[in-house]
């Protein structure tokens, strides 16, 4: 047993959502304006089933095998609800093929060839892959994501590619337990999201905010948090 039980699943969710909704109010905005993924990398599908019959519509994975094994158990296709499958971990090209015949959304889009072969393989039968590009917001340079400066470029290229849908930016910063800290940080996500839709491209998806950070992220405009233990506890 790795400590969940369907309640405690359910009750955290619930929290979570109250989280969501005070930040929003904190913030003038419409809770509705933000979808919440339930990050479930490392739980048993038990605990993403009590999630599913909590309500919960999306969800994220990090490891593309163990996602694809839990999707067989639970009988998932993409576009066949109950729930939107996320991908939000480090995708190496060749594990692409999985992901865009399976998910529906991959947030972790970093580099121009990644989309590429995304587009090739998302199979022609299913709409196109919702995708954002993730943004290395923060000082290490080791982290993933493209560099801020490249990113509204990427952004631009991917749009064009025929087999996916840029929906918007993701990123993780660095972790920080200083709320203007952490403001700071999904400002600079927030600055390059608005700019590139002021230029004219058409998103919908500023995906930022995990358990720690979630306030901050509402506050300076997500509208996607990606939340993990304050939803499941701790992972195995
Ligand atoms: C694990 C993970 C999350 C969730 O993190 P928590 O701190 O458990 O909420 C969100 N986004 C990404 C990209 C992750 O890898």
């Amino acid at each position: 047993m790795t400590g969940f039980s369907d309640q405690s699943v359910a009750a955290r969710l619930h929290s979570v959502r109250e989280r969501v909704a005070a930040a929003a109010r904190a913030a003038g905005r419409d809770a509705a304006e933000i979808r919440l993924v339930g990050v479930s990398k490392r739980q048993p599908v038990a605990a993403i089933r009590a999630a599913l019959d909590a309500g919960l519509a999306d969800l994220g994975e990090n490891f593309v095998q163990e996602a694809v094994a839990k999707m067989d158990e639970l009988g998932h296709a993409p576009g066949a609800g109950p729930a939107a499958w996320h991908f939000i971990g480090a995708l190496q090209s060749n594990k692409t093929a999985a992901v865009a015949a399976r998910f529906d959304w991959v947030q972790s889009v970093d580099r121009l060839k990644l989309a590429e072969r995304l587009s090739r393989q998302r199979p022609a039968a299913l709409a196109p892959l919702n995708v954002c590009i993730q943004v290395h917001v923060g000082a290490e340079a080791s982290k993933s994501g493209a560099p801020l400066a490249a990113a509204g470029d990427l952004a631009r290229r991917v749009a064009a590619l025929p087999q996916l849908r840029l929906r918007g930016l993701m990123a993780v910063p660095p972790p920080e337990t200083d709320p203007a800290r952490q403001r700071a940080w999904c400002r600079q996500l927030a600055a390059l999201y608005f700019a590139l839709q002021q230029e004219g491209m058409a998103l919908d998806t500023l995906s930022m905010g995990m358990s720690d950070d979630l306030e901050a992220a509402v506050a300076e405009g997500a509208t996607m948090v990606r939340i993990g233990t304050a939803i499941f506890g701790p992972r195995a």
